[in-house]
């Protein structure tokens, strides 16, 4: 029964969080129904990790609880805002006012979604690639890899700087291309929904899923210390420009339990937030 279930968290938790925003979208109200399904998931991922944890180690406090909720706020909700000022404000026609004629808007929803995905994908997947092979961008993603856990609640454990240079290279080419808001608001929940079930601690099997989506199974690899396995999978969502450009990696053994970067990292949101910006080498 735990085996069968381990199948079955990834795609049940993904759909119906992905729907409950769909209907959001379809009631006019994206914003709320996202929060209320987002926190609901958490809950229910937050459950899953004490009854079916991928490793019993990740269960113990690891002193960032504090960091990882300070992070999260802070990038949720300047994320959260952007996204609105962008979409629900109308920002996106004041920037691009002919573009709209460039978006296939005829197409169904959930096929415009997957197109808006894919495109984003490819800023994502360049962004993070550099963040890790460029020194000036790994400082700043270096927080998010100082974790010696991967939980649900370090999922938004990024410094400000590494979350705005992701929204930078993902959504002005959507903007460009004239993609809805009600598309913009859908590409970036699938975003949230798919990192926060990549960085939990349940037991989840994914299968074929896994050539294709970003999941917790190829995500703990990305965060071992060793370097030929952490400097893969790149991908947000999907794992399209991985399997492209030869990042993939998905080993039958067990990823590593022992996971973090080997440089060290202050203890303190604050400490964390300036230490990109100090001499001290990383
Ligand atoms: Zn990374």
């Amino acid at each position: 029964m735990r085996h069968a279930f381990s199948y079955a968290w990834w795609p049940l938790l993904f759909a119906a969080s992905a729907a409950a925003v769909a209907y959001g979208i379809q009631i006019g109200q994206p914003v709320l129904v996202f929060n209320v399904a987002y926190i609901a998931l958490a809950i229910a991922i937050a459950l899953l990790e004490r009854a079916f944890p991928h490793e019993e180690a990740w269960l113990k406090n690891d002193g960032q609880v504090v960091p990882d909720i300070a992070h999260t706020l802070l990038n949720k909700g300047i994320a959260q805002v952007i996204v609105v000022l962008v979409t629900i404000m109308g920002v996106a026609e004041l920037a691009a006012p002919q573009a709209g004629a460039l978006w296939p808007e005829h197409l169904p929803f959930a096929l415009q979604t997957i197109l808006g995905l894919v495109i984003a994908e490819f800023g994502l997947y360049w962004k993070h690639r550099l963040a890790h092979e460029w020194p000036p961008l790994w400082r700043f993603h270096a927080v998010h890899h100082s974790v010696t856990r991967l939980w649900f609640l370090n999922t938004g454990r990024f410094h400000l700087v590494d979350t705005l240079t992701g929204l930078a290279v993902a959504m002005p080419v959507l903007l460009l291309l004239g993609a809805p808001k009600d598309i913009m608001i859908m590409v970036s929940a699938v975003t949230a929904i798919i990192g926060i079930l990549t960085h939990s601690n349940v037991e989840m099997r994914c299968g074929v899923l896994s050539w294709v989506f970003n999941t917790p199974e190829l995500h703990r690899w990305h965060h071992s210390k060793v370097l030929a396995e952490g400097n893969r999978n790149y991908g947000e969502n999907l794992m399209l420009f991985d399997q492209l450009f030869g990042t993939y990696f998905n080993a039958a053994r067990r990823p590593p339990v022992d996971i973090g970067i080997h440089q060290p990292m202050p203890k303190s949101f604050w400490g964390q937030l300036a230490i990109p910006f100090t001499r001290a080498p990383l």
